[in-house]
């Protein structure tokens, strides 16, 4: 696989992932929902060392599901959500996969969070569905 290119809606903030991606999944948790206003997002996780980012993204913190500290990086000036990191999975970060220029160049292998799930929102049956975070994303 390539390098994956991407960035925020203005612009402003760019970044490259140097593979491997360690996981790929639909993440249907309150807090997505309430970050992104859409019933699940679709995350890449990835240890921070393979994120070349360029622009200052701002953060937003809050306490996760396992009470840890979560913080959202995005844009300022647009909005646009690029990653996720975390006190779990600590070294991993979450990049947000609509934030690439080409976000066909993913397919996600998991759903994860599905109790919080909106009836309405739809996921692929064809893939595992988590309740929750699973034990190990990365053997998924
Ligand atoms: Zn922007
Ligand atoms: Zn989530």
């Amino acid at each position: 696989m390539n390098q994956l290119l991407g960035g925020c809606l203005c612009g402003a903030i760019r970044y490259q992932i140097t593979p491997p991606l360690l996981f790929i999944s639909q993440c249907c948790c309150k807090d997505c929902q309430k970050a992104t206003g859409t019933g699940h997002t679709t995350i890449i996780g990835i240890h921070k060392d393979q994120l070349a980012l360029t622009g200052t993204p701002k953060i937003f913190t809050n306490k996760g599901d396992t009470g840890g500290s979560v913080s959202r990086h995005f844009c300022g000036t647009c909005g646009g959500r690029i990653f996720t990191s975390g006190d779990a999975p600590g070294d991993h970060i979450m990049i947000q996969a609509g934030s690439l220029d080409d976000p066909n160049q993913i397919t996600p292998s998991s759903v994860i969070y599905v109790k919080d799930k909106p009836l309405w929102d739809k996921t692929d049956s064809s893939l595992p569905h988590f309740d929750e975070m699973p034990e190990n994303p990365m053997q998924i």
